[in-house]
Formats: structure tokens, sequence, C-alpha cells
């Protein structure tokens, strides 16, 4: 094994705040090889990113290294001159972060901004900077690069911004590159690419890579190693196929437990509690509060990073029964409902909603711009007592359809008919909980806002905030809190409780888990499950998780570019014959399993204007099925592949179910 590239050794970082020191990092220590991609793992608040920064030495001024040493290619960073760090940083070791738009300059063409850190770097004159920017590009796998190196950031898509982005990372010939949550923000499909992306850079440019993400299921795909973050420290390494298959810290196992699976049968199981806060770190273990294993061992000192099997370590006094126990995530998984009435709740009749765009006078004089046209003639029911899923990448539809839902938008064409009797027998719960929660209301009265409007008295009211706030697992004394008080599950919560205050009889629930951590994730989603049953309400539920989708709806509508293209029984959907698009989408998804390596369909290009979007199918100029000018000219008929199942594709049903079995991931 060549030397480590980057070698770091028992770091500790601590950020002085006002209630004292934070501890962000404690004792990690970490290698990366030449050529190797190590995988950083960890929920909010672990310290991740905080490590990224410290190893480029770009940490804020309230924040201190109080131990340790970062060996890059064999030397200390933190003993280095600021000059010479200059020297080092952008060129030696580069990094890549979520947001592409905040390393790309607005005013700059893609190709000038990476000919000019050739330009200061490697002193490259002018023209030959120019034409290493082009072969930069198509390193990237960008298919034009003449073209796209005369572009101006905002005219490239979220990926391309990404790959451009990336690019310049390399331009310096780096022997490490730090990618920090690259693919969060993109959609799977452009994820997918990204991704490949990384593995083929892993083979031809030959770098140290680490790659830190909270997305396990991401890491699976691209790490060779994986190392585990938990609170600041760092509770377990390993090689990724030996980490994934037998997880030895109950934290891993928890993590590992609690991801959705795309066939609906394991995950999604909660670890309970939450992480501690850094300024008042629990004595001993620093999991031991959500522990199952916990043991008094555990509390006396905090456990040493130990060797569990050659090349692992593991940060566990416990480690030898964890390993003896099985695992539980099978058992408790939860099981999407079927069970619905036929009456429907809700029905989308020819809904149409456009956005802005020139008058009707000027569209027929041929002057101003069309309307944005987010969702363009769907019609499909919710029925009582059921769940159904909008699943699609942004720009689709789905979330103005869930607005469209509740009344918050008016449709510019076509009906929106709920047959309950009050408008307020329909809610939202949106994807950030802060947007409905007043931040200077104490939670109580938040709750007992709505209460108000039903006309309860004051005694009741105060009754029904406490069972709503049992009901949606918080303690009553929640209710004195402001939301500042609160994580970001348990702001959920709070959103949760506020819209059932109403007692509705549909929620509309709006990527309701994907700001929030994965353990958080998986038991709001359970908490969801079990209030439905209890309410009888049904759900629309929109969410870019296909995974999440499989576990929780009873069906499922495909959306892309404002149409829906495929709606289906769940099963149905995640299975033969496919729309072509679905069938890409569900290639696309990572899977938390690097013995089942991806096989993405390639998508080329990227998602059409919704103001000018194609003539006759929608997908027809990304689509690899696409069977020729029928598909560019004429609206694809809806097929009926099952009573339940429909899919709107010129492909007939019998030759769909031939090529989505073929390729079936
Ligand atoms: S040391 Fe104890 S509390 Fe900590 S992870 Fe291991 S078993 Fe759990
Ligand atoms: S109608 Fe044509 S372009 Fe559209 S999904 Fe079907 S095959 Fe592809």
């Amino acid at each position: 094994m060549p030397p480590p590239v980057l070698d770091v050794r028992a770091l500790s970082v601590q950020f002085e705040t006002n209630e004292g020191p934070l501890r962000v990092l404690r004792d990690v220590s970490l290698q990366v090889a030449p050529g190797e991609t190590f995988g950083l793992a960890g929920e909010s608040g672990s310290g991740k990113t905080t490590l990224g920064y410290t190893i480029l030495q770009a940490l804020a001024p309230t924040a201190r290294v109080t131990g340790g040493a970062i060996l890059f290619e064999g030397r200390d960073l933190l003993g280095v001159s600021e000059d010479e760090l200059r020297r080092i940083r952008g060129r030696r070791i580069a990094m890549v972060y979520q947001d592409p738009r905040s390393a790309l300059n607005p005013t700059t063409r893609i190709g000038a901004q990476i000919a000019e850190v050739l330009e200061i770097h490697e002193r490259a004159p002018a023209r030959a900077a120019g034409r290493r920017a082009q072969e930069l590009l198509e390193l990237v796998n960008i298919a034009d690069p003449a073209s796209v190196a005369r572009r101006y950031p905002h005219e490239l898509s979220g990926g391309m911004q990404q790959r451009a982005v990336i690019a310049m990372a390399l331009a310096g010939g780096p022997s490490l590159l730090i990618l920090d949550e690259p693919t969060t923000g993109l959609d799977v499909t452009t994820q997918a690419r990204i991704l490949e992306l990384v593995a083929d850079l892993k083979r031809r440019v030959g770098a140290a890579i680490l790659y830190i993400s909270h997305d396990l299921a991401v890491i699976a795909q691209v790490a060779d190693r994986v190392g585990v973050l938990y609170a600041g420290e760092l509770v377990e390494v390993g090689p990724t196929a030996d980490l994934f298959a037998q997880p030895v810290h109950p934290y891993t196992r928890g993590l590992l437990d609690a991801l959705p699976h795309l066939d609906g049968l394991r995950g999604l199981v909660p670890i309970e509690g939450r992480i501690p806060r850094l300024t008042d770190l629990p004595p001993g273990c620093v999991f031991a509060p959500r522990c199952d294993f916990v043991a008094p061992a555990c509390t006396a000192a905090t456990p040493a990073l130990e060797t569990v099997a050659p090349e692992r370590r593991a940060r566990c006094v416990r480690w030898p029964t964890v390993l003896a126990t099985p695992r539980r995530s099978t058992a408790a998984a939860i099981a999407p409902e079927t069970v619905a009435s036929d009456a429907p709740l809700l029905a989308f009749e020819h809904v149409s909603k456009y956005f802005g765009g020139a008058g009707a006078v000027a569209r027929w004089l041929g002057i101003g711009a069309p309307p944005v046209r987010a969702v363009d003639d769907v019609s499909f029911d919710v029925r009582a007592d059921e769940v159904v899923a909008l699943v699609g990448e942004s720009g689709c539809g789905k979330t103005t359809l869930g607005r469209l839902a509740v009344r918050l938008l008016r449709p510019t064409a076509g009906r929106v008919r709920f047959a309950a009797p009050k408008p307020t027998d329909a809610q939202i719960v949106f994807q950030h909980p802060d947007s409905s929660l007043n931040p200077m209301k104490r939670i109580g009265p938040s709750l007992a806002r709505p209460l108000v409007l039903r006309g309860l008295r004051r005694r009741e009211r105060g009754r029904r905030v406490r069972e709503l706030l049992e009901a949606v697992r918080l303690d009553p004394d929640y209710g004195a809190r402001r939301p500042a008080a609160l994580s970001g599950g348990e702001k959920q919560r709070v959103a949760i409780a506020r819209a059932l205050a109403m007692a509705p009889q549909f929620v509309v629930l709006d990527e309701p888990v994907s700001a929030l951590d994965v353990s958080t994730q998986a038991s709001i989603i359970r908490l969801l499950a079990e209030l439905r049953r209890t309410l009888g309400a049904s759900y629309l539920m929109i969410s870019h998780d296909l995974s999440l989708v499989r576990h929780v709806a009873a069906r499922v509508g495909v959306m892309y570019l404002g149409r829906l293209v495929e709606i289906g029984a769940v099963d149905e959907v995640f299975r033969a014959p496919s729309h072509p698009y679905t069938r890409a989408l569900r290639s696309a998804v990572p899977r938390p399993d690097p013995a089942v390596p991806g096989r993405p369909i390639r998508l080329e290009g990227s998602v059409p204007s919704a103001q000018h979007p194609p003539a006759g199918c929608r997908f027809h100029t990304r689509c690899p099925q696409k069977i020729g000018r029928v598909c560019e000219e004429a609206e694809p008929p809806w097929a009926r592949a099952s009573p339940t199942h429909w899919i709107a594709c010129h492909i007939p049903i019998a030759e769909l179910s031939r090529s989505s079995e073929e390729a079936r991931p």
C-alpha cells in the first residue's frame, strides 16, 4: 500500500461560543491513499464538514485546533506558513462544495474561470490555459466542452455547474480532492451521473478523494473505505463492503437500519433520542444515551477506536456482543397500506396551473414571454383512507399540485374537487417546519390557534394541545418552548400536530422528511403512518425519494415537466411495465448496498424549460427508448397496464413489459 496522501492523526477542534467551548471534533484519525475514495458519513452536527474545513485550514476565527496533526504528503499542515498554505490550497488540495453556485463567478464564462485557475496556479499562458480548460471539461464528461466553456454559470443546469466546479478543482492537478455533499440538492438522475464521474476520476486522475456525505446510499456507491462520524467522534472505520455487510458499532447499525430501501421490505427503523449537545457531552461513550446495548462499562470512560477485524476499527467496548446480536431491520419494517375505499375524496380533473407570462392579447400578437406551465392537464384522484404519492424531479409540478390540492393555489384550467364539507378538512405539512411555525410564539399557543377557530373553550384547548403533543410523541412541557429550542425533527412533529389539530380528512405532505437526518426521518414516517390509521385520513405525499415512497404509499403517480406520465399501485410502478422515465428514475436511486452497484440509465441533456415544453411527448428530448417522430409530434395516449396501472407512452404495454424486464436493475 502506498503511503497515504492524507493522514489525519488524533485531531481535535473546538469552537468558542457564549455557551462555552463546543468540542466539534475529538480524536479523529483517518488516512486516504492515492487513488482511494474515503467516504466520511455522518448526520448533521457530526462534524464532517468541519473536518473538511480543518484540512484546508479554512476554519472560522472562533475555531481552534486543540490537538493532533494533519499530514498531507507527509507534512503537517498545522505547521506550514500561510504562504505555503495558499500554494497548496486549490492546487494540491481542492474542495468541491454542495452548492456549485458558491464556487462560480456569475459574471465570468465557465472556460475563463477554469483558465484563470490554471494561469494562477500553473502560470500557464492564456491560450494554453483556454485549451486545457476545455480538456478539463471533457474530463468531467461534458459532451460539448467548447460550447460550455463559452457559457455563463446561469446558462447551465445544476448538474453541469457541479461538473464545471469539479473541472476547476482538477485544474491544479490536486493529489487530494475533498467533495463535500457534492450531489445534495441535485436530482437523482443528475446525481447518478456525478457519482459515475467520481468513480471515473478515481481511475483516471489517481487522486485521493475524501467524499463527505450524510447519505449512506451514496457512500456505498462511491467509497472504497468508510468512516462514520457521530457527535464529533469517528465511531467506525472499515472497507465499504465489510462495513455495510456487517456494521459493528450500534450507531452504524442504527443508521443502516433507518435507511429506506427500494424494495420496501427493509429499513425505516428509527434511532431513538437525539444527538447530544456538544457543550454538554455525556460521560464515557457519546452514543450511550441512545444505545440499545448500553451497560455500566460504557459510561466509565470514552471508548477507544479498537481494531475489531483486519482493517476495521470501532469505538465500542461491547462490540463482540453487538456483533453476536442479529439485526432487526427486516422484522420491524413498515408495510405500505393498500386498503382504501372506492370513493374519491379529492379529484384533479384536467388541472393546469400556469405562472406568469404575457396577457392573452400580447400572446395573440406573438409578443411577450409565454407562461411557465407548472402543471398541465393532470387528472387523478385520492380516495378516502388512502396514501397516494407523487414523485418526480425538481420542476416536475408535484409541489404545485400539492398546493392546488389544499387551495393555496387556484388552477388556471380544470377543477380540483374535494368531497369533504369544510375547507379545514384539508391541511398541509411543509418540508421546512419553520415555514408553519411562528418563531416568536411558544409551541402551546401555536397549536391552540387552530383550536380557537374550531370553537374550543380554553380548558378544552389546553387538554387538546397536550393530546396533540402526546400524539406526535413530545412531552407536554414542549408546549412552553419556542421553536428555536427544538431540533429539526421535533419542529416537524409540532408542524404535524398543528396540521392534525383541525382533525383533517386529507393532508398534503410536501417532502415532510427531506430536510431531516435519516434516523429522525424514520421516526416521522412511522408517526405519520400511525396517525393516519388513528384519524382515518388520506395523504397526498410529495417526494423526490422513491425508496421512501415505496414504504408508505398505496398508489404512486410519476410526474415529468408538468405532466403525469404513470400512475398505479406502488408495486406496479416499481416493476415492469414502466414508463421509460420511471425506469430511468428507479435505476438512478443509489442503493445502500455496495454489493448491488448502481446501473443508472443515462438521461441525456437536462429537463427542458416549462415555458417552452417540447411538443408531443414531453420526455422525447431525453428518452432512451424514443421510437421516432410520433414521440415528437403526438401526445402519448394513456394505456392500461392493469385495472389500477396506467402509462402515457407511444410504446405498447406488451413491449414496455419486455424492455423493462430486460433492464430490470
Ligand atoms: S460503548 Fe456501549 S453505549 Fe457506546 S456504542 Fe458501545 S455498547 Fe453502545
Ligand atoms: S412516448 Fe416516446 S419519447 Fe415519450 S416516453 Fe414513450 S417512447 Fe419515450
